[in-house]
């Protein structure tokens, strides 16, 4: 009686404890992928146009300017 006991419950517990293997597995897949889909954008940075010469440079490295971002501190002048 017990040991029919005991294979019905494995038969009962087996499936869940699959289930809730695979389900981590696949959180785990999705949480891998959406960490490297992430890196990519912080590593692109916004470019900005001269607006003397046209040429497109990082933002970071274009010189602001009332009249708008610049490429180099000579453009800033002219
Ligand atoms: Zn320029």
């Amino acid at each position: 009686m017990i040991f029919r006991f005991l294979l019905l419950l494995s038969i009962l517990i087996l499936p869940i404890v699959g289930i809730v293997v695979y389900g981590r597995y696949l959180l785990g897949r999705w949480l891998n992928s959406f960490e490297q889909k992430q890196p990519p954008k912080q590593i692109t940075q916004k470019l900005v146009k001269c607006a003397y010469c046209g040429t497109f440079v990082p933002e970071s490295q274009a010189y602001p300017t009332q009249d708008g971002y610049y490429c180099s501190q000579e453009h800033t002048k002219l």
